[in-house]
Parts: C-alpha cells; sequence; structure tokens
C-alpha cells in the first residue's frame, strides 16, 4: 500500500532504523537510507532493504545519503538532494538516527551533550523543516519519531538523552497541531508521531547491557537490565517496532496524531 510512496529514515545503517527501512520497502515504498558506517556496512544495508522491498521483481531504488547529522549544513543539502530523488521530497520521514552516553550529570563530557542534542533532537527539527512543506502541498505525509520512553519518563545518568528525547515528543506535538488540518481523509492527512521504545535488541544498548553482567554472561546482563525498568521481562525486536511504523503510515491512521506511543513492556504504566 506504500507503492509510490518516497521515505526517508535516518541512522539506518543498524538497528530500529534499518528494520524500519526494510518494512516500508517491503510495503511498497522507495527508502532512502541514512547513517555511519563503513562501506561495508553501507552496501550490506542497501541490499537488506532491496531485498525487502523487490520480492524479487523491482530494480534496486534505495539509496543511501551519509549526511553527518551533528552537522545542520549537511543535513540541508541531503535534503535538496532527496527532493530530487523523490520527486518534489519524501512522503514519510522517520527521524530514528540517536546516540546514547550514560553517565552522572557532572561527569557528562560537554561534547557528549552537544552530539547527542544534535542527532537525537535538532537533526529532527532540520529534517521536518524541510520535507513538510511538499507533505501539505500533497495531502499526504508521515512523521516518525523515533523517540524512547526516556521521552515519558527519565532514568538517572541519561541528561542529554532524556532531554532530547522530551525535546522530541514536544517538537513532534507542535508540528502535529500545525499540519493538523492539512490534507483529508481521502488523502491520508498529515501526521506526526513518536513511537516511544522501551528495551529494544540492537547495539545501542550493548554497553548497559555489559555494565549490568557482574562477571556473568551477557543473558545475565539482559536480564538484570530487563528487571529494572521493563515488566514483560521481554526485549523488544526491531521488526516490532517497524511493523508499528508501517501502520502509523497507513491512510487508516489519518487521525493519529500528536501521539507518543510506548512500546515498552509497561515500563511507563507503572
Ligand atoms: P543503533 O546504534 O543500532 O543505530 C543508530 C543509528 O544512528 C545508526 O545507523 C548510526 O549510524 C546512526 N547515527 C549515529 N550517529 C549519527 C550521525 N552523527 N549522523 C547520522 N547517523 C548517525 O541504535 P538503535 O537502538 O537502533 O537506535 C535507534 C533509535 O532508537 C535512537 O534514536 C534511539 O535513541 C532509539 N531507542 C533505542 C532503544 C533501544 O533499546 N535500542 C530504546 C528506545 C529508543
Amino acid at each position: 500500500f506504500l507503492q509510490g510512496r518516497t521515505a526517508l529514515v535516518t541512522g539506518s545503517t543498524s538497528g530500529i532504523g534499518l528494520a524500519i527501512a526494510r518494512a516500508l520497502a517491503a510495503a511498497g515504498a522507495k527508502v532512502a537510507i541514512n547513517g555511519l558506517g563503513t562501506p561495508e556496512q553501507i552496501t550490506a544495508a542497501l541490499g537488506e532493504v532491496d531485498a525487502a522491498g523487490s520480492g524479487g521483481t523491482r530494480p534496486a531504488s534505495t539509496k543511501h545519503f551519509g549526511a553527518d547529522l551533528r552537522d545542520p549544513a549537511a543535513i540541508e543539502t541531503m535534503m535538496a538532494d532527496l527532493a530530487g530523488w523523490s520527486n518534489g521530497g519524501v512522503d514519510i520521514l522517520v527521524n530514528n538516527a540517536g546516540i546514547q552516553h550514560a553517565v552522572p550529570l557532572h561527569e557528562m563530557p560537554v561534547q557528549k551533550w552537544n552530539d547527542i542534542i544534535a542527532i537525537n533532537l535538532s537533526s529532527a527539527f532540520h529534517t521536518m523543516r524541510a520535507a513538510m512543506p511538499a507533505m501539505a502541498a500533497r495531502g499526504y505525509g508521515r512523521v516518525v519519531n523515533v523517540a524512547s520512553v526516556h521521552g515519558l519518563v527519565a532514568s538517572k545518568d541519561k541528561a542529554p538523552y532524556v532531554a532530547s528525547k522530551f525535546g522530541i515528543v514536544g517538537l513532534s506535538k507542535v508540528a502535529a497541531l500545525e499540519y493538523a488540518a492539512q490534507g483529508s481523509r481521502d488523502s491520508g492527512g498529515i501526521t506526526v508521531n513518536c513511537i516511544c521504545p522501551g528495551w529494544v535488541e540492537t547495539p545501542l544498548i550493548e554497553p548497559q547491557i555489559e555494565a549490568r553482567m557482574n562477571g556473568g554472561s551477557r543473558d545475565d546482563g539482559v536480564r538484570a537490565l530487563l528487571a529494572e525498568k521493563q515488566p514483560s521481562l521481554r526485549m523488544t525486536l526491531p521488526t516490532e517496532i517497524g511493523a508499528l511504523a508501517v501502520f502509523l503510515c497507513r491512510r487508516e491512521a489519518h487521525n493519529i496524531t500528536g501521539a507518543a506511543m510506548p512500546v515498552d513492556g509497561g515500563w511507563t504504566a507503572q
């Protein structure tokens, strides 16, 4: 049902972003990926997204846009290039790129604060301001921002991360309001939502698993991490976040906007 739609997923060379890019391609969208990595990693990610989309029949259409999201000028160039690639601007924008650094506030390096705010929050402002006018002109657009439970509740040792995630939840609500009346039920409208995952099995959380192994196995570290916060005691898989992102892109989701949806095994229900 996303045939003819184009999408950008930031931070899609790994983890949740790669899974969302694959899911959008499988639903028929032409997908631009972004993110850091070695040439081999980027080629592998492109191959995975194309394989998800083609079903063996479609020619490769996925492209990698390599902007470093700490750099607003690089984002601006990427969005201008994307307008050409997507015939005027992407229909679906997934702001997913993110980094973490967990230490107490007074030990947080200033550079980490700046990088986390730039990548996890400011980059979404820059992509949205470039992409949303074309969405409004078409009457269909989807912005899916991958926030976190840390956009809804705090944990210690994550000052810039929690600040960035509360920030992107607020930014998304403002944009949802500004674009709420655009488009129609038939066209699908313009929606802006956040997905707020608890623990998802990706490279991002490995240091936090390791910090809880206490000389035991990785499984011990995972169990300890889940026991602290996530009552289901199950990790979410990146593909499960991909499925929700695809649902939000459906026409039927036209009235789901300004929401911050936990996928957290009950973390924020406590
Ligand atoms: P990941 O480390 O697997 O992937 C992060 C992606 O962001 C990679 O593609 C990386 O190249 C990209 N990236 C990092 N710095 C960049 C930069 N300067 N410019 C461009 N791209 C950059 O992590 P993940 O777990 O898949 O995280 C994806 C998103 O999900 C993040 O926003 C993260 O905060 C959020 N999240 C993750 C979890 C979890 O448990 N894994 C939970 C809640 C929210």
